[in-house]
């Protein structure tokens, strides 16, 4: 049977989107104690880790996590938004990886900057996404997207440029103002259930990715077992984050 967890590893982020609602100002823990957390999860019978954060490539020592995971027998799944996804990064760290999730939510850079991505994040993207097809690696590519306000209208482009690519899945978030940055823009960003659900039906029969995914803020309730970067084992329940333990000390067999 597969056991899941998503480790929030590092709250910082070199990107400010809006819509963010990771965690915030929670300190780093030292890579020592990341490994004995890793020991732990890896004693409790965990057969895959969604490595997130924040952006999870800032973590000094991230790289030799994932490969001792790897060598664990683990399955690695990467979430970033792609700033530090230097061609020189994925030939190092891609065998260690079952999958590495790119975050775009637009192929147009003014969109982009207006949710916070910062400049050049589809150049960035594609740079990736070629990069990957070109070496012809065998990890997954899996995409993120946000469908909010500022968005909404530029899947049919996103769609047709993701069809270029061997994409294993692609997921559709609908905006989400869970806790902190997305709480204050609620009122910019959010959209209507209906508008979200004519872009997920758009993207469904134009796209080519088999494994079109959706979420929406109920099934972000009790579904992941997070660990967040202080190793505290959270989940969240009726809109509340509720901590249940931490992975410095305690077994996750109990909440898995
Ligand atoms: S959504 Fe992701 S990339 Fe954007 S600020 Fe939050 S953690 Fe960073």
């Amino acid at each position: 049977m597969e056991k899941e967890i998503c480790w929030n590893i590092t709250t910082r982020c070199n990107q400010n989107c809006k819509y963010c609602h990771r965690f915030l100002n929670i300190l780093d823990l030292s890579y020592d104690e990341n490994i004995n957390i890793l020991n732990n999860i890896a004693k409790s019978g965990v057969t895959n880790i969604t490595w997130t954060g924040g952006e999870a490539l800032l973590l000094n020592g991230i790289d030799n996590l994932l490969k001792t995971s790897y060598d664990k027998g683990i399955k690695n799944k990467i979430i970033t938004n792609g700033k530090l996804l230097t061609s020189e990064r994925i030939d190092k760290i891609y065998k260690y990886l079952d999958s590495i999730t790119l975050s775009i939510d637009s192929i147009n850079d003014d969109i982009n900057g207006s949710l916070g991505r910062g400049e050049n994040h589809f150049k960035k993207i594609k740079e990736i996404l070629d990069y990957i097809k070109k070496k012809e690696y065998a990890v997954k590519v899996r995409i993120n997207s946000v469908v909010c306000k500022n968005n909404i209208n530029s899947f049919c482009d996103l769609t047709n440029f993701l069809n270029n690519y061997d994409i294993y899945s692609w997921r559709i978030f609908k905006f989400m103002p869970l806790r902190e940055k997305a709480v204050i823009n609620k009122e910019s960003l959010d959209i209507s259930s209906s508008d979200y659900d004519d872009v997920v039906k758009y993207i469904k029969s134009n796209s080519n990715i088999k494994n079109i995914d959706t979420r929406v803020e109920e099934d972000m309730e009790k579904k992941y077992v997070l660990i967040l970067a202080n190793g505290d084992i959270v989940i969240t329940n009726k809109g509340n984050d509720k901590k249940i333990g931490n992975a410095l000390n305690d077994s996750l067999n109990l909440y898995l």
